[in-house]
């Protein structure tokens, strides 16, 4: 299958399930999960009709991006983000997915403010309270978000998950639903400069699933590309 079958294949996929969940299919964005995809793969996948790219790691997005390879679509960072790499990322994508700690928010808010921009991003959140898995605890949300004002350079889009994989595919439905509701509940309180139209949850396993529960926007990669050889 090419990358254009596999995009046309994944729209429809994602419009049935929009419309089983009593949904529009146009609040559901198709990210490119492009990790280990080279530029001419990117392109064909822009040119097929997805909506952004999300890339993993800082030396791909700057090889990438030196190659005009996002061109088209909006740019987002979904990959875990060193501090000392935010100089690399911030100001450089629309929105960073992966804000996964205080001290990584802090350390783009003040990138962002050298900078003299804002920048958008996403909280990322460790649904399951995995270990192996970084991201906010769904307790520690409100609490940040009550102190969101001292990150003046952040704007707070929305959230990010990536639950565990679950053999029954129903039984994820319950990690998509919590971040569901916390969206939900982080709307009602009227934070300032925190407008949480992004729920970023679903990959290539799960996608469906994820937009039955309130997905609006999935980060699809070897569904798109085939498999990543590592
Ligand atoms: C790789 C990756 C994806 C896509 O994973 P697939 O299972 O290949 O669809 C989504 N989100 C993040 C953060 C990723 O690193």
């Amino acid at each position: 299958m090419s990358i254009a079958e596999n995009v046309a294949r994944i729209k429809a996929e994602i419009a049935r399930a929009a419309i089983a969940a009593g949904r529009d299919p146009k609040d559901i964005q198709l990210c490119a999960a492009t990790k280990m995809n080279d530029t001419a793969a990117v392109r064909e996948a822009i040119a097929a009709g997805i909506d952004c790219c999300g890339e993993n790691r800082v030396q791909e997005l700057t090889q990438k991006q030196s190659e005009n390879a996002y061109e088209g679509v909006p740019i987002h960072f979904i990959g875990h983000l060193q501090t000392n790499k935010v100089k690399q990322v911030v100001g450089k994508v629309g929105i960073i997915q992966s804000i996964d700690s205080l001290r990584l928010l802090d350390a783009v808010n003040k990138e962002a403010a050298r900078q003299g921009i804002c920048q958008d991003v996403l909280l990322e959140i460790n649904i399951a309270g995995e270990e192996s898995k970084s991201g906010f605890a769904v307790e520690d949300i409100h609490p940040l978000l009550e102190k969101i004002g001292d990150f003046p350079a952040i704007r707070v889009r929305g959230l990010m998950a990536i639950p565990p994989i679950c053999q029954i595919s129903t039984e994820n439905h319950k990690f998509f639903q919590k971040i569901y509701n916390l969206s939900v509940d982080i709307t009602a309180k009227k934070y300032d400069n925190v407008c949480v139209d992004i729920l970023s949850m679903g990959m290539s396993g799960d996608y469906a699933d994820a937009i039955a529960c309130g997905s609006t926007m999935i980060r699809v990669g070897s569904a798109i590309f085939g498999p990543r050889h590592y």
